[in-house]
């Protein structure tokens, strides 16, 4: 774990839930009551019924690794390249893409398919969800 800032606190309205969502330490992603699809990023409205019934619920916090880069540059200050941003799968629904950072392994390590959990930085007021690899075994 880095002790840097947070990485990508890009909060709105609608996503200020999802920041803040870690401090029980549950993930959670907007839901339509009415169609009952997963959305994100979060949105005022569901983008597959138009709905405005919607709120967050929790998850598991589990995914598989759909894509990912390694940064070498430094684009966000004060934020150490090398890094790894990546896209998880939520497993509740493999179309809910995640865009985060995995820690808790060396980078040559991360590949596509790989199944990660989620962790929760804290900075402040946010918790910043970020992935890292499920330990197998005892
Ligand atoms: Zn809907």
């Amino acid at each position: 774990m880095s002790d840097g800032p947070p990485r990508f606190v890009l909060a709105s309205p609608e996503s200020d839930f999802y920041w803040r969502s870690g401090a029980d330490g549950r993930l959670r992603i907007q839901r339509c009551g009415d169609c009952g699809r997963w959305i994100h990023p979060p949105g005022p409205v569901c983008p597959f019924c138009h709905s405005r019934r919607i709120s967050p619920e929790p998850v598991a916090g589990t995914g598989t690794v759909a894509t990912y880069t390694v940064n070498h540059k430094e684009w966000i200050p004060g934020f150490t390249p090398p890094y790894v941003f990546a896209f998880v799968e939520l497993d509740e629904d493999p179309t809910v893409r995640i865009g985060t950072n995995i820690v808790g392994c060396e980078i040559d390590e991360v590949e596509i398919g790989m199944r990660v959990e989620v962790l929760f930085e804290e900075s402040g007021e946010w918790h910043v969800p970020l992935f890292r690899p499920i330990q197998e075994g005892p």
